[in-house]
């Protein structure tokens, strides 16, 4: 599917939404210096409309798009492993831990229970 770009007019508000400043960071924008990211990667169902779109300085989009490409990539591979087309990695086989007999003292646990709800109690007034 090819990618669906904001169409002019939704690049226009979200601008005007903007005011000069990159939505993320609040950087001033010059002209020409505000990018509209899809909130929502276009790769991952986002629509190409207003509440999809933040205008975003240079290095923020930078940072963004980086951290969508990895979760199209993600994606990607949560899809194929769904599908089957790519097979689970070997799962490592071990003993585990033995399981060790905790020695709780006499009265802890009452103890434990009066502190909690002495914590309740602050937090409510
Ligand atoms: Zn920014």
């Amino acid at each position: 599917m090819p990618r669906r770009e904001f169409p002019r007019k939704v690049r226009a508000a979200a601008f005007l939404r903007a005011n000069g400043a990159c939505e993320k960071c609040g950087a001033r924008l010059k002209v020409g210096e505000g990018e509209v990211d899809h909130v929502l990667p276009d790769a991952l169902g986002g629509e190409p409309v207003l509440s999809n779109a933040k205008v975003l300085c240079r290095p923020c989009h930078a940072a963004k798009s980086a951290d969508d490409v990895r979760r199209v990539r993600k994606s990607d591979r949560q899809r194929d492993r769904h599908i089957g087309a790519i097979r689970p990695a070997c799962t490592i086989k071990s003993r585990g831990f033995p399981k060790a007999e905790r020695r709780r003292e006499p009265g802890e646990k009452e103890r434990q229970l009066r502190a909690l709800r002495e914590r309740q109690h602050e937090r409510q007034g």
